[in-house]
């Protein structure tokens, strides 16, 4: 049977419990002094990462987790290894805005230099749902891609998935190597016990530019405006039939 060589890839957002506010020149969320978390869609990567550790204990080499983003992204990364992932790594790209494709770019290159053979991701990040990577990814590598995986076993050299469509649930195989992105259903990701919190916080990160990893960042994508969605309107009650009338009559719109 082949090794394992996981690759987990990480957004750091703003927190879920928090509602986005919108700057004021309407261009993008105002994260300015906002609690930022992983992605909790990539917690569930990490944590069936970790899992697939623990329970193939002998085939598994290596589990990577891997962020692009600000420095500051280093504390997803961290949070990770506290958790059980064995190695982590940052690409730096500064304060620079990261488009799904140059993410899926960054992400490619990282795969050929660790010679990863399962890459696990989110299904989405919360902040722009963007739902992109996972399957540009896969695209761009030429492997098998399960979307939205409620869980995930292995048949010797094949990865078993499972997926929750309409109406049920469809299993699928393929032989790795390949991309896996995360549903909710998938598990409930573990806290980090104190101690490793600590260990984690003085362990080593990998450290690396887009330069260095041969990928520009392009952004192709323009922001027009960035709008609150509409808020529910109050229902009013309405006793009968001419107050239905009345009430549409006063409202203009009859
Ligand atoms: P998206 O396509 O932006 O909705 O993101 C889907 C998944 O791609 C996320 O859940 C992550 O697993 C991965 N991903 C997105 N952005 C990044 C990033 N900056 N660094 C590493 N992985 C990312």
């Amino acid at each position: 049977m082949s090794k394992l060589r996981v690759l987990v890839g990480v957004k750091r957002t703003l927190d879920y419990m928090l509602k986005p506010r919108i700057n004021p020149a309407k261009t993008a969320v105002d994260l300015t002094g906002q609690k930022m978390s992983i992605n909790p869609f990539c917690d569930i990567a990490v944590e069936e990462a970790i899992r697939i550790k623990e329970t193939q204990k002998d085939r598994v080499e290596d589990t990577l987790v891997v962020t692009a983003g600000p420095s500051a992204s280093e504390q997803i990364l961290r949070q990770s290894l506290a958790k059980g992932m064995q190695r982590a790594s940052l690409i730096d790209v500064g304060n620079k805005e990261l488009e799904p494709l140059s993410v899926a770019k960054l992400l490619k290159a990282m795969v050929e230099k660790e010679k990863s053979n399962l890459v696990i991701l989110g299904k989405q990040a919360i902040d722009d749902d963007a739902h992109q990577t996972g399957g540009m990814l896969a695209a761009m590598l030429g492997w098998p891609q399960f979307t939205s995986a409620s869980k995930v076993a292995f048949d010797g050299d094949k990865v078993v998935v499972t997926r929750e469509i309409d109406g049920g649930a469809e299993t699928l195989s393929s032989p790795l190597p390949a991309v896996i992105t995360t549903d909710l259903r998938l598990n409930v990701p573990r806290f980090a016990n104190l101690a490793k919190i600590m260990k984690a916080r003085k362990a080593p990160l990998g450290k690396l530019t887009p330069e260095e990893l041969g990928v520009p960042i392009e952004n192709r994508l323009q922001t027009l405006s960035v709008e609150e969605p509409v808020s529910k309107r109050h229902n009013i009650m309405v006793k009968n039939v001419d107050e239905f009338v009345n009430t549409l009559k006063d409202l203009n719109a009859l």
